[in-house]
């Protein structure tokens, strides 16, 4: 059985390469972001795939503030700051998640109000039925840059298909051994952008509160999974 130390051996050397080899797009000249993985992943195995950063959400959750760290951590040895990479990463993405989950924005007439039908939202609810805590899941995006909220899909499209040729995302998954994975994203031609294995588990694809791509309420396919989940993952 795969160690959680062997997990995150698998996870440093995908963000190594996701912040090393140049994909060709815009995050070439700024920061390309990895993701997370949890201190207990080894427990739950969830893999949680978002599409892109929302650009101004991404700089007002105070995530930049690690930026220096993750220069070092780019500029180490292999091995010499994993720990400190991981835990500080770790201390940033807990305390952020909660800014993506819910922020607030100024709508067309100027008032401020509160975003809550967020992606963040929607997988915090998912794994709170999967009786999952944040530090047992690992978390990616397809791009690994980010872009302002309202950008077209084309564009989008365009630099997940970057992003693909050097890390794919089926090689994670192929390392991180998850047991569920939910893409938030759905749109035409992602499923084939990403040519996932057909073996389980079958990643979900969900962009939207109500509906999932198989067309069924988002309520009754999030507890249908979470049970099978428990029940795969308890043996009961
Ligand atoms: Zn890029």
């Amino acid at each position: 059985m795969t160690t959680q130390a062997q997990f995150e051996s698998r996870w440093l050397a995908y963000a190594r390469k996701v912040m090393t080899v140049p994909c060709g797009c815009e995050c070439d000249r700024d920061t390309s972001w990895p993701g997370y993985i949890g201190k207990d992943y080894e427990l739950g195995r969830v893999l949680l795939v978002g599409a892109i950063h929302n650009a101004p959400v991404l700089r007002n959750s105070g995530i930049f503030e690690i930026l220096p760290d993750i220069d070092a951590f780019k500029r180490s040895p292999p091995g010499e700051q994993d720990h400190t990479y991981l835990r500080i990463v770790r201390n940033a993405y807990l305390a952020a998640i909660p800014k993506w989950a819910t922020y607030p924005n100024i709508d067309v007439n100027g008032n401020k109000r509160l975003i809550t039908n967020t992606v963040w939202a929607r997988m915090l609810s998912l794994i709170s039925m999967f009786q999952v805590p944040l530090e047992q899941i690992a978390f990616t995006n397809l791009a690994k840059c980010a872009l302002p909220s309202k950008s077209r899909w084309p564009i989008e499209k365009a630099r997940i298909k970057k992003h693909e040729t050097v890390t794919p995302l089926s090689a994670l998954i192929n390392d991180l051994e998850p047991r569920y994975v939910l893409i938030a994203k759905e749109c035409s031609g992602l499923p084939e952008l990403l040519k996932l294995p057909s073996a389980p588990p079958i990643p979900r694809y969900c962009n939207n509160m109500t509906f999932t791509s198989e067309s069924e309420f988002f309520m009754t396919w999030k507890r249908n999974d979470a049970a099978t989940y428990l029940r795969d993952r308890d043996g009961c």
